[in-house]
């Protein structure tokens, strides 16, 4: 089962569009929603593979005609912005075998993070393999 975007996903993302370097509480305030659900909902939108990056915005009419041509096929963020809206949704790759995940992920929450997984036996495993690297991340929290 595929993620679904939901009103404050999108709103989210729309926000980014307009300066990738706000911080959550900025986008909180815009978007009326609290600072904690901006942090969560932006991570699970890494974690789903939705946001790779974030990267700047160029007015290619600054550039001179032989450069911007070279950079044009770069710049797909108009494209990208229509495709986006609420109910869109995002295919999910499993975190340890890299499957499709069709149904209902199993799913692991630690620390901020969240990772999906085609099966239970998928996340056991998960799980076994990073055991120590999660408790590392969860003892330096609470300390
Ligand atoms: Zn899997």
């Amino acid at each position: 089962m595929p993620y679904k975007l939901d009103e404050i996903d999108t709103a989210i993302l729309r926000s980014l569009f307009t300066d990738g370097r706000k911080s959550f509480r900025q986008i909180s305030r815009e978007i009326k929603v609290s600072t904690p659900t901006v942090t969560t909902r932006y991570q699970r939108l890494v974690s789903v593979g939705l946001i790779k990056g974030v990267y700047p915005t160029l007015d290619l009419g600054k550039l001179e005609s032989r450069a911007r041509s070279k950079l044009n096929h770069a710049s797909r963020s108009d494209r990208d912005d229509k495709k986006l809206g609420i109910s869109s949704k995002v295919k999910l790759s499993c975190d340890y075998c890299d499957g499709p995940v069709a149904g209902r992920p199993a799913m692991l929450r630690f620390a901020s993070f969240e990772r999906f997984f085609c099966c239970k036996s998928c996340r056991a495993l998960y799980k076994e393999k990073y055991r120590s690297k999660m408790a590392s991340i969860s003892s330096s929290r609470h300390q």
